[in-house]
């Protein structure tokens, strides 16, 4: 039976990597929308080989080009972030929930109050919105199927017994590009050198958070908001090679692991085809090849993002959120030359230290939350760019 796939985020690297599984299994799926913030050419180019019923560009001052680029396709071509709502709304299978940031929260939550089942990639949202996006789901009966490596893997460990019954979960790292460096040539690293991650290929951002740990950070906070075994339960554990995806410890000590290549392909298949598997190009493990695996306890003084983030979700409230937006403030400002390596955390701390406690109980919290947050890091921003 052919199944609905709405996608959002479909030029990005995660996006690009779901439309080549959708491609090798035609039959299995429909696509009924896809997304992109502003790149109209790419859009239209995968929307007509898709077919969708309507493709969304993010960007508003873009949808003329749209809608002649799709003239005569019958494909409707919307703009703005209204039509990026209205479209998950729209009756699907399932949502490929793959835009990077805040911009993909409001989106995703309406596929989820829909009811419609979610594999979600953009962590961004469930680190601001974690609670909310959680009780939606139970609310709607929809299923959030973590598409993140790391997190997938739990969720592939946590078939193997109950969620009641697990000691720990452990979050592995690759470490990033920066993992042996010393924290005074980290000072001087360039944005061309933090997007070059040694062992995956992926969009800007999250290459910049692998690079600060930054991601690892985040991801303890999609998996609190995931698998809910208590905070103190969730480990962190440097593994430079990748194939050990993550890990999930029994009371009675048997350990379970899920391993793979490191190709996202893998985790999205077993997104797209849950509770099924299907075939995927991905390269089997080499072990042999591969010969050993290493691991390091993280190193949270050349690294102080991770703790940065355990103490924002364990206070809680409106504190990852503020973390989150800091953070997507100072990466760009980061790859736009404007601030050094080190400035990326400072200013997230520095943007949480700065601003007030309090409780979001809606979305518009959340967004408020958000845009008092990114006010705070520009300024900080600004500032270290003059000193
Ligand atoms: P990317 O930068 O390659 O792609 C981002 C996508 O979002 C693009 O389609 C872009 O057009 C769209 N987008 C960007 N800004 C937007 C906006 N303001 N409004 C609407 N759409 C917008 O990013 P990516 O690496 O594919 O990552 C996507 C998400 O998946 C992120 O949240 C990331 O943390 C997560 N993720 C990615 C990987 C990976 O391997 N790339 C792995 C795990 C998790
Ligand atoms: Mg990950």
């Amino acid at each position: 039976m052919t199944r609905r796939l709405s996608l959002f985020g479909a030029t990005g690297s995660v996006g690009q990597s779901t439309l080549d599984l959708v491609r090798r299994d035609g039959e299995a799926w429909s696509v009924g929308v896809l997304t992109a913030n502003s790149d109209v050419a790419e859009l239209a180019k995968l929307a007509r080989e898709f077919r969708p019923d309507v493709a969304v560009i993010a960007d508003e001052t873009r949808h003329g080009e749209l809608v002649e680029a799709l003239a005569g396709t019958g494909i409707a071509a919307a703009a703005g972030a209204d039509a990026l709502v209205e479209a998950a709304q729209r009756p699907a299978d399932l949502v490929m929930a793959a835009i990077v940031g805040i911009a993909g929260l409001a989106p995703t939550m309406a596929a989820i109050e829909a009811g419609t089942d979610v594999a979600l990639a953009n962590k961004e949202s469930l680190v601001s919105a974690g609670e909310l996006m959680t009780a939606a789901a139970r609310k709607s009966g929809a299923t959030i199927l973590p598409v993140d490596s790391e997190h997938n893997a739990i969720f592939q460990c946590l078939a193997g017994g109950r969620i009641d019954q697990v000691r720990r979960i452990i979050l592995t790292a690759s470490g990033g590009p920066f993992r042996t460096m010393s924290g005074d040539d980290m000072a001087r690293v360039t944005p061309a050198q933090a997007v070059a991650h040694p062992n995956w290929s992926m969009g800007a951002k999250i290459s910049v958070d692998s690079a600060t740990m930054m991601n690892k950070g985040l991801e303890l906070i999609e998996a609190h908001h995931l698998f809910p075994v208590g905070l103190d339960r969730i480990e962190i554990l440097v593994h430079p090679q990748s194939v050990i995806h993550s890990l999930v410890e029994y009371i009675d000590c048997s350990t379970l692991a899920q391993l793979g290549s490191p190709d996202m392909r893998i985790p999205i298949s077993s997104a797209l085809a849950w509770p099924q598997r299907m075939a995927t190009p991905c390269a089997p493990l080499d072990l042999a090849g591969i010969a050993r695996l290493d691991f390091q306890a993280p190193d949270e003084v050349r690294f102080p993002a991770t703790a940065l983030c355990r103490a924002a979700i364990a206070e809680g409230g409106a504190r990852p959120a503020q973390l989150n937006a800091a953070n997507e403030v100072a990466v760009a400002a980061f790859l736009a030359g404007r601030i050094s390596f080190p400035a990326i955390v400072d200013t997230v701390r520095r943007v949480i230290d700065g601003q007030p406690p309090m409780v979001p109980t809606s979305l518009h919290d959340i967004f408020s939350v958000d845009a008092s947050s990114r006010a705070a890091a520009q300024l900080l921003v600004d500032q270290y760019e003059h000193a």
